[in-house]
C-alpha cells in the first residue's frame, strides 16, 4: 500500500457535500436527467470540469444540492465519504455540513441531520465511533455511550474511525437561521456534534450577521471553526481573531499584520494546499504560507476542503506537501500525529489516538 495511505491521519476540514464520489454525482444526475429534471449533458460538463474559480464552486456546491436534496440520498454520500477516508486510513474526521431545509421533500433541518446520522449508522466495513465519550452531563448520551462500549467490547475486529460533527453555518444565512442551528447542534451534542463552522462563498454575507449565533454556540461550549481570509477582507478577518475561535480555515490573504496576530493567538490553521490552487486563492504552491507556518512551528493541519470537488485525498495533500516543501516522511507522520492536539473530540479520543500514531510510528518504520 501506498506509505501516504498506510499512515494513520486526522482530517479536520471537510465539507460533506464537498467530499460526494464523482462516479455518485453523476449517478444521481443521470437519474434525475432520466425524469427531465436536469439537463444531464450539462451537469456532466459541470462535474467533470476539475478547475473552478472560487465563485465557479459555488455554483458547482448549488448543483450539489440540487443533486442531493432527499434524506434517502444525504444518507447514502454520508455513508460513502466515512467510507472513502476510513479507506485512506483516516483514523479521526471531523466532517462538517451545512443542515438544509427543503420543503417539497419535507426536510428541515434537524431531518436533514438525521439522515447525516442514518449515514453514519449503516457503515458496515468499518467500525464508525460517533460517541465514545459522553462530554456533557446529558442523560440521552448515557444510554447511547452504554450501547457504543458494548459494540467495542464485541470486537469485531474492523478497522476503526472516530467521527465527529460540525453543523456548518451558511454565510448566505440570517442571524434566525444561524442561531437555529447553533441550537441544534446543542441538542445533538450527545450524537457525536461538537461544533459550529462557518462557512459558504466569502464574498456574501457579514459578519456581524452571525456574531450572535457563534457567540452563544461559544458560551454553551461548542467549539467553532471559522473560513477565514479566503478573500481579502482585513477588517473581517480581524474580527474573526478577535473571537477566538478554536481554528481557522484557510487563511489565505493575510497581511503582515494578521499573521502577527494569528501567531500570537498560536490558533490553529487548517490548511487545503489543493483547494487553495484550484480556486486560485493562493497563486502557487511555491509562496503558499503552509511553508512559514510549518518552519515558524504554527499549529496547523493538512485538510482536503472538498476531497470530491477538487478530486483529491488526504494522502494526496500530505504526498503533496511532502513533494513541494521538501519535508520527509517522519517529519509528516509528526505532522499528521500533532493534528490529534486540534480535534474538536475530548481527551478520551486524543488518548486513544495516541495509541493509534504510537502503534503506526513501529509498524511504519
Ligand atoms: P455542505 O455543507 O452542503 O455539506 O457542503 C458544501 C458547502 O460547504 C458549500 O455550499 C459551502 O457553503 C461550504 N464550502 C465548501 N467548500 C468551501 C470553501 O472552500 N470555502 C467556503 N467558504 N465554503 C465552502
Amino acid at each position: 500500500m501506498n506509505w501516504w495511505v498506510s499512515m494513520p491521519k486526522v482530517e479536520l476540514h471537510a465539507h460533506l457535500n464537498g467530499s460526494i464520489r464523482d462516479s455518485t454525482l453523476m449517478e444521481l444526475a443521470r437519474e434525475l436527467g432520466d425524469r427531465g429534471l436536469v439537463h444531464f449533458p450539462d451537469v456532466e460538463r459541470v462535474i467533470l470540469k476539475h478547475d473552478r474559480s472560487l465563485t465557479e464552486v459555488f455554483k458547482m456546491f448549488d448543483l450539489i444540492h440540487v443533486l442531493t436534496t432527499d434524506h434517502e440520498t444525504v444518507s447514502r454520500i454520508t455513508k460513502e465519504v466515512i467510507e472513502d477516508f476510513a479507506a485512506e486510513n483516516v483514523v479521526y474526521l471531523e466532517l462538517r455540513t451545512t443542515p438544509k431545509k427543503n420543503v417539497s421533500k419535507g426536510m428541515n433541518k434537524k431531518s436533514y441531520m438525521e439522515a447525516v446520522l442514518e449515514g453514519l449508522r449503516v457503515v458496515s466495513n468499518v467500525e464508525v465511533d460517533i460517541f465514545s465519550e459522553p462530554n456533557f452531563d446529558c442523560p440521552a448520551s448515557a444510554g447511547i455511550y452504554a450501547r457504543n462500549n458494548e459494540c467495542e467490547s464485541n470486537g469485531t475486529g474492523k478497522k476503526k474511525i472516530y467521527v465527529r460533527l460540525l453543523l456548518s453555518i451558511d454565510r448566505r444565512e440570517t442571524t434566525e437561521a444561524a442561531m437555529e442551528t447553533v441550537k441544534l447542534a446543542l441538542e445533538m451534542r450527545h450524537l457525536g456534534v461538537v461544533g459550529i463552522d462557518l462557512s459558504g462563498n466569502p464574498i456574501i454575507g457579514e459578519w456581524l450577521t452571525f456574531l450572535p449565533a457563534l457567540e452563544f454556540a461559544k458560551e454553551q461550549g461548542l467549539l467553532i471553526t471559522l473560513h477565514c481570509g479566503e478573500v481579502p477582507n482585513q477588517v473581517e478577518i480581524h474580527a474573526m481573531l478577535d473571537f477566538l475561535p478554536a481554528r481557522i480555515g484557510h487563511a489565505c490573504c493575510f497581511g503582515e499584520e494578521e499573521w502577527a496576530k494569528l501567531k500570537s493567538l498560536k490558533l490553529p490553521v487548517e490548511i487545503c494546499l489543493t483547494s487553495n490552487i484550484r480556486t486560485e486563492t493562493i497563486s502557487s504552491l511555491d509562496i503558499h504560507h503552509f511553508a512559514d507556518l510549518y518552519i515558524s512551528g504554527h499549529p496547523i493541519v493538512l485538510c482536503t476542503d472538498d476531497s470530491g470537488v477538487f478530486s483529491t485525498s488526504v494522502s494526496g495533500e500530505y504526498s503533496l506537501a511532502s513533494s513541494s516543501f521538501g519535508i520527509q516522511k517522519r517529519e509528516m507522520f509528526q505532522l499528521a500525529r500533532n493534528a490529534v492536539n486540534f480535534i474538536f473530540a475530548g481527551n478520551k479520543v486524543k488518548q486513544e489516538l495516541e495509541q493509534v500514531f504510537d502503534l503506526a510510528a513501529k509498524t511504519l518504520e
